[in-house]
């Protein structure tokens, strides 16, 4: 106890805390982590805990303690570690490339690496307002156009097209020429629509949108195909089919960010896949390596990145040889041990687990799902839908906790994203214990 003491002394003397609420994280102390194996994380206090996030950030898909991967990067690393960018690439980098252009929805066929989820957005947009430029017609296309409650990233230009947790508002103002519409989102809506109508009216948007900023000033339009905010947002199978009809006669790229979604989340290779949407220009990061390196990629078709004849955009550690060997090892595992079915078939079986478990809860108004990717919407109100006005969805997840589940509140929601690994036995005691959790919370408000 007394070395945890100073850890933690020393973690505020000398760390900073993205993104916490740093009341909460002093009253509590920080997170310190010393082992995972499987879906199982262990802390400095020695507690285990069934880690139902995939890590916070949700990249860790294979779970922890996967021994091919570390071996993949230690392997390349000794054998060529890095080589810069511009033309140069390692071997294996090339490799990667074709292996992930064929997993890639429909014609999306060359990929630039970079380090992470927001370089992959940045690179995206710079190939959208590249392309229109070069290709003539649009000279001035410097608009996107984003979504409410869009998370795309913390650097300038992701950060720019973001509408989430408040992050661009301590920094605007941001890139000029962006501007946001509203997304479908399942439940709740701020004009008490149906979800189908709702999701029309959201494309239609769109369509307004792009004429009042000029159509031949939008270079782009950016879209995650789940978003996160309020819990893993599944869009009724009316909007994308609009929103790729309208870009198309607007001239206006469609970018989806595949961050969060790609690599298996949802049970298919990229979310795309379930709406039979593909971008013009995609994005990916985080499960790309099952998060044991940091690594992105923005991935186009041939027509777009031919039409550039120099793509003025670099970073530094493009397709490190690391997170290159990391990659390819972890797309052979979900390959050879059938790891994306699995989180496609188990992750419908947790969601049934979970929406019988919590039928009957009066603080339950949805729950929803694709893969292992799961969301909880809490109401004060069944008959209207009512937000909770106090912190009920992080009494729940503070309660998931002390039973020894990690999970998320994500806004009105809670949120699960299991390793697509995680197995029935692991996902049913997930299921007991936020059922409990529920019951709890709800007991203590009074319903
Ligand atoms: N895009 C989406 C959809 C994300 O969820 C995230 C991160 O959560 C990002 C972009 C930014 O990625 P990174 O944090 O790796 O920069």
């Amino acid at each position: 106890p007394e070395n945890i003491e100073a850890i933690n002394q020393a973690a505020f003397e000398h760390c900073i805390f993205p993104l916490a609420e740093m009341d909460a994280v002093r009253r509590d102390g920080p997170h310190i982590w010393v082992g995972g194996q499987g879906v199982e994380l262990t802390d400095n206090n020695g507690r285990t805990f069934l880690d139902m996030m995939s890590s916070h950030t949700r990249a860790n898909s294979l779970g922890y303690g996967n021994e091919e991967i570390p071996r993949a990067i230690y392997d390349q690393l000794v054998k060529l570690h890095y080589v810069g960018t511009v033309d140069n690439f390692v071997e294996p980098a090339v490799a990667l490339a074709e292996t992930i252009a064929g997993l890639a929805p429909g014609r999306l066929s060359n990929l630039m690496f970079v380090s992470g989820g927001s370089e992959a957005v940045e690179t995206a947009l710079k190939l959208a307002k590249q392309y229109q430029i070069d290709k003539g017609g649009k000279p001035r296309a410097y608009k996107v156009i984003s979504r409410w409650n869009a998370y795309h990233g913390s650097t300038m230009g992701a950060l720019s097209v973001t509408d989430w947790l408040g992050t661009r508002h301590v920094s605007e103002p941001g890139v000029p020429g962006t501007s946001l519409i509203p997304g479908p989102t399942r439940y709740r809506n701020p004009f008490g629509m149906e979800d189908e109508p709702y999701a029309d009216f959201c494309a239609a948007y769109l369509e307004q949108q792009i004429i009042h900023e000029g159509p031949e000033n939008v270079a782009a339009f950016i879209a995650e195909p789940i978003m996160q905010a309020h819990g893993v947002q599944i869009p009724p199978p009316n909007y994308f089919p609009k929103i790729r009809e309208i870009c198309d006669r607007h001239g206006v790229l469609l970018i989806i960010d595949e961050v969060i979604t790609g690599f298996g989340r949802t049970g298919a290779w990229f979310a795309s896949e379930h709406f039979g949407v593909e971008g013009d220009i995609m994005t990916m990061a985080k499960a790309m390596t099952a998060g044991y390196f940091p690594m992105g990629a923005a991935i186009t078709r041939k027509e777009i990145i031919e039409t550039i004849p120099m793509f003025r955009h670099v970073h530094t550690f493009s397709g490190h040889g690391g997170g290159v060997a990391a990659a390819t090892t972890n797309i052979a595992i979900c390959q050879r041990d059938g790891v994306i079915a699995n989180a496609r078939d188990n992750g419908r079986y947790f969601l049934d687990a979970l929406q019988s478990a919590l039928a009957g809860s009066p603080i339950v108004g949805d729950v929803r799902g694709l893969g292992m990717w799961l969301a909880i919407e809490f109401t004060a109100d069944k008959a209207t839908r009512q937000h909770f006005a106090d912190d009920t969805v992080k009494a729940v997840v503070q309660r998931m906790k002390d039973m020894g589940v990690l999970s998320s509140a994500i806004g009105n929601a809670m949120e699960m994203a299991p390793p697509l690994i995680t197995t029935r036995d692991q996902l049913d005691r997930a299921a007991e214990v936020t059922a409990e959790a529920v019951r709890d919370i709800a007991r203590a408000r009074g319903f």
